[in-house]
């Protein structure tokens, strides 16, 4: 494994005492450089080895829906683990209190997590990274190119980091290995987790309902993969741009809650250009993002020459005015907007391309980006299966702020940042047939 992936997060060292993978962002066995990362340590030191994950009873705004989705990834995960001899923890709280807790009435020696840039759980890394006694260490086993490796910057557009990123390909596009049976036999009482309890201390809406049509976990998610490989990629580039065309991956659930790795993903996709391009050049794009500016989910991070023409144009009337309400229960005028918000409530996933509109329609029917920043992060985290991600927080900023895009003509509401029309849909594809499915 390429060591460039870890950083060590304190100055501590090993002395004794078992290993712990906190997982957090990556829920997998397989090809998960964080979870390699444990093992060797624990290969290394001859001791055993757990894997813990911690669960808070809210995370952001999601809801029912991706908790029973993540929930039932676990189900399977902990029975792959048990073949390989590594018990499974599932704790309830805070983050930083139960990992401390953990390792103090265990004797950890040391901890291993994943990387993620997004702020929440990044202070319960930087709050775990004073208070632990033993050494820590995160992994980035998310980009096929590590955050920090990418680039020491916040990135302009895809045209800067990609370059960067083709240029470290073949360091880090290597295959994983195959998970090893740990022979160290942990000591601790494994208690069996309590599915019901768990659910009961989550304290979500549970309005928002599990979906059916996406199965979640390891074997799902490859699943899923092979038939995106076998059946619709040849036509992606041409019409992944059509909301009615089913020839998306699908894969961003299983991407976002670690199903799935990004890296297998791309070793599979070998050749599909437009495809790796999205999944690698623009998801690192937006992790890049996420990492380097905390802004990401507001006004502030946006680009000043976005700034300046949002400013220029704070005052300009707008034609309709919509609150959250109107939005979330799709009463819009205009029925193309609610199909796409009835897509996003009921099947926990919008159309890539609808997304960009739906969220420009948010700004230009709300009084402020600052309000329409915040309605459409809080539907999108709510709804979405993939929600809370890096991609979100991007693809939200990219349509009200103009991140990692350019200036275009200048217009009313929108200033210089890129417009989107009804009229633009209606070239592109069948919007009768899109209203039909999902109103
Ligand atoms: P595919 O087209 O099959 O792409 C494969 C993978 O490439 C995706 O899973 C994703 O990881 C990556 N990818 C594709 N498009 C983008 C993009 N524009 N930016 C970054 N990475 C991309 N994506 C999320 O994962 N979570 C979100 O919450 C999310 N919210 C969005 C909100 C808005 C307003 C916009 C404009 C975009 C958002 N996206 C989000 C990005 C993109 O729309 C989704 O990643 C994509 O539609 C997921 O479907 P798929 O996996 O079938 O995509």
């Amino acid at each position: 494994m390429n060591k460039k992936r870890i950083r060590k997060l304190n100055k501590k060292d090993y002395s004794s005492g078992p290993v712990i993978y906190w997982m957090d962002r990556e829920r997998r066995m397989r090809d998960n450089w964080a979870f390699v990362c444990a093992q060797k340590c624990a290969k290394q030191w001859e001791v055993p080895m757990a894997v813990v994950y911690v669960l808070p009873e809210t995370f952001l705004d999601s809801a029912w829906r991706q908790h029973h989705f993540m929930i039932e990834g676990f189900k399977e995960l902990i029975k792959d683990l048990e073949e390989k001899n590594i018990p499974f923890y599932m704790l309830l709280g805070d983050p930083e209190k139960e990992i401390n807790k953990f390792v103090e009435d265990n004797e950890v020696g040391c901890v291993v997590t994943d990387f993620t840039p997004l702020k929440l759980p990044r202070s319960w890394r930087d709050k775990l990274e004073k208070s632990l006694d033993v050494p820590f260490y995160e992994v980035d086993a998310r980009n096929v190119v590590p955050v920090w490796e990418a680039s020491p910057k916040q990135e302009y557009g895809a045209y800067t980091i990609r370059p960067k990123i083709h240029k470290k390909l073949d360091e880090f596009l290597d295959d994983f290995p195959n998970v090893r049976k740990i022979k160290e036999k942990w000591k601790g009482k494994v208690p069996k987790i309590d599915w019901k309890e768990v659910e009961d201390f989550l304290k979500v809406d549970k309005k928002v309902e599990s979906v059916d049509w996406l199965k979640p976990g390891e074997r799902a998610a490859s699943k899923v993969l092979s038939d995106f490989l076998s059946n619709k990629s040849e036509d992606y580039s041409e019409k992944r741009n059509d909301p009615n065309a089913d020839v998306l991956s699908d894969l961003s659930p299983y991407l976002h809650f670690g199903h799935i790795s990004a890296q297998k993903v791309a070793l599979m996709a070998q050749g599909h250009e437009t495809f790796l391009e999205e999944l690698i050049v623009r998801r690192e794009l937006a992790e890049n993002y996420c990492f380097y500016n905390e802004d990401y989910d507001s006004f502030e991070g946006f680009p000043d020459w976005a700034k300046k023409t949002l400013e220029e144009h704070r005052k300009d009337q707008r034609e309709y005015n919509y609150s959250l309400k109107e939005f979330e229960e799709a009463k819009t005028h205009q029925d193309l907007w609610n199909a796409a918000q009835m897509q996003m409530v009921k099947s926990g996933k919008m159309h890539g391309y609808m997304r960009m509109y739906w969220c420009k329609k948010i700004f230009e029917w709300t009084k402020s980006p600052e309000e329409a920043m915040e309605i459409a992060i809080y539907l999108n985290d709510k709804y979405e299966l993939d929600g809370r991600d890096p991609n979100g927080y991007v693809g939200v900023a990219w349509s009200i702020g103009g991140v990692h895009d350019r200036a275009w003509t200048e217009r009313d509401i929108f200033g210089k940042i890129r417009y989107m029309n009804l009229n633009g849909c209606k070239r592109k594809f069948d919007v009768q047939r899109y209203i039909d499915e999902w109103l």
